[in-house]
């Protein structure tokens, strides 16, 4: 059962770090102790300078509010990701680049969730394999930026690092970062998960109710029909169940897992959330049930790193060309020292000429020294462009071949392609290009003008998104 401590444990002053000693400098971040605010003593990257009262006052807030997820639920993901690290099982992340104020609402949620849905189902019962759905939702705000400060027309302010920060407007006042948008961020995703929680346990996500989830636009496209003769299989195969007396009122075909993630960079608001589970006595980020650090802020000695590896969740690492095989060790050595299966999910991004030519030094020496190690692909990071009229935009086409590039390489070492990571929604946005029906194009009837609504980077629409679950599907299939 769940069982992370009272509320009075919960408001009891987290552990002080010490001032950094002459040894502890010395010693391997591995070594020295952790507690939850330990990563003060490291550099931060990506952190806003805020007013510190103002800041002070948002954690003791934070610290003082209920829990988003629970540590039971914590161990469920993780037990989960051990099997499919072992290779029964097949990871899908996908929502927003980033979580919005103003997208926000309960159809928004749904409709993410609801595409998430039909992309597991295609894969398990196409691809045979048991999929754990994970949203990039319920915390996914704060975004990494390659500068601090963005120049219009001679005027340098802030960059904007996403909601829960700051805002987007170009005025000095909404770029300053302020703490209370942490604590508004972190009642949308108490909404979020509450949303999440109705519609997976509710009845929503009944495999009877599989033909519902199909969305309206999406109807009317090749992958909507290519969904809808998929969902009339199951349901044949659900009749033939019930005829031979199989009960498909349980809660294995009425009930769907649903797991939160988001990147672990708003290190205040993290550890905040931070809370000491009381029948273990060990430490959960009780923000989302896995949390991984972003390629910009993944390296040893910085603060994001000691943050992550005292956590008891699951954890993510986004993996670049940049990552040699010694530091893919580094990262498994200190953030899984018991090598446990499930712990640890190596995200690449790399895109797809780049990921052939370098992921199988990586899947080498890891399966030669016997690392537990959950591979899951991002095909959308490393094939970002920006469009000849100006959107910051990607290609259905790259993302594939992307994919395609990581189910071969791990076929050719023998290792586990164990998931993929999407930045999508159910909305019929026009983001990306391409997707073989109702394709964006760059300006056409369809071009990326006509509904390019994101905050942050251009996500997948929901017939791109099915498109790319078939695809994969395929290559489960083998
Ligand atoms: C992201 O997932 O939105 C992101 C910023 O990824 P990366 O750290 O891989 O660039
Ligand atoms: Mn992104």
């Amino acid at each position: 059962a769940a069982s992370v401590s009272s509320a009075a444990a919960l408001l009891a002053p987290q552990p002080a770090t010490k001032p950094l000693t002459a040894r502890s400098v010395l010693a391997s971040p591995v070594d020295a102790p952790w507690s939850p605010g330990s990563w003060r003593n490291y550099e931060a990257k990506q952190i806003p300078k805020y007013d510190e009262e103002k800041l002070r006052k948002a954690e003791e807030e934070l610290a003082g509010s209920a829990p988003l997820v629970f540590a039971g639920e914590v161990r469920t993901l993780m037990s989960d990701l051990g099997r499919a690290c072992k290779g029964d099982g097949f990871v899908i992340f996908g929502g927003d680049c980033a979580e919005s104020f103003d997208e926000f609402s309960v159809d928004h949620v749904r409709d993410t969730f609801r595409v998430i849905l039909q992309m597991a189902l295609i894969c398990t019962y196409g691809g045979g394999q048991p999929v754990i759905k994970i949203g990039r939702m319920a915390g996914q705000f704060a975004k990494p930026r390659s500068s601090s400060t963005e120049t219009i027309d001679g005027v340098t302010l802030p960059s904007y690092q996403g909601d829960n920060i700051n805002e987007d407007k170009f005025t000095a006042e909404a770029r300053e970062p302020n703490p209370s948008r942490m604590v508004k961020a972190y009642h949308q995703c108490a909404q979020t998960l509450n949303i999440l929680r109705a519609f997976s346990t509710g009845g929503y996500a009944d495999l009877s109710r599989l033909h519902n989830w199909n969305l309206d636009f999406v109807e009317q496209t090749q992958q909507g029909s290519q969904y809808r003769r998929l969902a009339t299989k199951v349901e044949e195969s659900l009749r033939f169940m019930r005829a031979i007396g199989v009960d498909t009122t349980t809660p294995e075909f009425t009930q769907s897992n649903f797991y939160t993630a988001h990147e672990c960079l708003l290190l205040p608001y993290e550890q905040a959330m931070t809370r000491e589970d009381s029948t273990t006595g060990r430490w959960y980020d009780c923000s989302a049930h896995l949390l991984w650090v972003g390629e910009r802020t993944r390296q040893p000695g910085l603060a994001h790193f000691e943050f992550v590896r005292g956590i008891q969740n699951p954890v993510g690492v986004k993996i670049s060309d940049k990552a040699s095989p010694d530091d893919v060790i580094e990262i498994l050595d200190t953030f899984n020292p018991k090598n446990v299966p499930g712990k640890v999910t190596l995200i690449t991004r790399m895109s797809a000429d780049k990921l052939r030519e370098h992921l199988p030094s990586v899947l080498n020496r890891v399966k030669a020294e016997g690392r537990a190690a959950l591979w899951v692909c991002d095909p959308v990071h490393g094939n970002t462009y920006t469009s000849s009229n100006g959107f910051k935009t990607r290609d259905v086409a790259a993302i594939k071949a992307e994919i395609q590039a990581f189910f071969d390489v791990h076929e050719q070492c023998g290792t586990h392609a164990g998931g993929i990571h999407l930045e999508m929604t159910g909305k019929d946005v026009t983001e990306c290009v391409g997707g073989d029906m109702n394709a964006v194009t760059v300006d056409g009837p369809r071009g990326l003008d006509t509904k390019y609504l994101t905050h942050c980077d251009p996500r997948l629409n929901s017939a791109q998104a099915l498109e790319i679950a078939f695809m994969v599907a395929e290559r489960l299939r083998g």
